[in-house]
């Protein structure tokens, strides 16, 4: 058997010069009133998904029909060091890019190369109504989309119809992401932001799905007409989506972090109390019945989320 094919780095660089005067962003005008949407990718250099997904927007959207969509590249000098061989290292070069989205760490004294990215995107990221940020895993399992809290998030979520999983969680205990920055976690405005997990960041249907969520996030809005099928070919909407309620994130304490079994994405832990893991001599137990297993990771290190616990949302 061959071996599989693996998602390839493409070349970014005809998008460095974009139209607001800053590098690697483009925001498509229409002239007309309406939302502000952007498409961001990159905001870990070694989820390539993204990069082909942006790609694939330059080349094939013209004119919004009201509004405008801004595609922006998050983390590209981690995304430049991008080796096949050590697809880790470059996630990011100083700090995770996905953690200084607060007014904090963006307006205060500590530097590093993503906070310096951070500050260059915020001016253009606090103009835009609509926020999908684009990931991948480093674990196999299917694509989600992570929401945030609050309930207009997940309805956009479920405007998409795809993917099957929409995970309604409050982020991480060690820094602020992009899809929780400023007021997409606001009750009192309209922003509103989400974060898909597009499959294994190696897998290149994660770029498929990445095009797709971009498209149907694009036409739930209103934006864009569909495109022509041979251009792409949308994948079918969920006949239901899941929605998993998050209750608890297990941050990892110690250098002794392990699972105790093969555990999955998804899987569901029939009895409260079950010892999925240890953390050094701590018993990690899910805390309820019917404990859902979100995106564990078994490379997870101190202070890094390992796993989390949910139920699935009823109605
Ligand atoms: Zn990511």
């Amino acid at each position: 058997m061959p071996a599989r094919s693996k998602l390839t780095p493409v070349d970014l660089s005809r998008w460095r010069n974009g139209n607001n005067g800053i590098d690697f962003t483009t925001t498509l005008e229409s002239g007309r009133a309406g939302p502000h949407a952007m498409i961001m990718a990159l905001i870990h250099g070694n989820e390539l998904c993204g990069a082909h997904a942006i790609t694939f927007l330059h080349e094939h959207l013209t004119q919004p029909v009201k509004g405008r969509i801004s595609l922006a590249l998050g983390n590209i000098a981690a995304y430049r060091r991008f080796e096949s061989k050590n697809i880790g290292a470059s996630r990011y070069l100083d700090e995770d890019m996905n953690r200084v989205w607060s007014g904090d760490r963006l307006e205060g004294p500590s530097n590093s190369v993503e906070l310096r990215r951070a500050r260059e995107l915020r001016p253009l990221v606090d103009k835009v109504d609509f926020l999908l940020d684009l990931h991948a895993m480093e674990n196999t399992g299917p694509p989600l989309i992570l929401s945030g809290p609050l309930d207009r998030s997940v309805e956009l979520a479920r405007w998409l119809g795809t993917p099957q999983f929409i995970v309604q969680d409050a982020g991480h205990a060690n820094g602020t992401r992009l899809r929780d920055y400023s007021n997409f976690s606001s009750n009192d405005h309209h922003h509103t932001a989400l974060l898909i997990e597009c499959g294994q960041r190696e897998d290149p249907e994660s770029a498929r799905v990445a095009i797709d969520a971009s498209l149907k996030f694009l036409l739930s809005l209103d934006l864009i007409r569909p495109l022509p099928s041979p251009v792409f070919q949308p994948l079918q909407p969920m006949s239901s989506q899941d929605t998993i309620q998050v209750t608890d994130a297990v941050t990892v304490d110690t250098d002794a972090f392990s699972f105790l079994t093969d555990v999955e994405g998804f899987q569901v832990i029939d009895r409260a109390g079950t010892v999925i893991a240890r953390d050094g001599d701590r018993p990690i137990m899910t805390p309820y019945d019917s404990c859902v297993l979100v995106m564990p990771s078994r490379e997870a290190k101190r202070g890094q989320t390992a796993v989390r616990f949910g139920h699935v949302v009823t109605g």
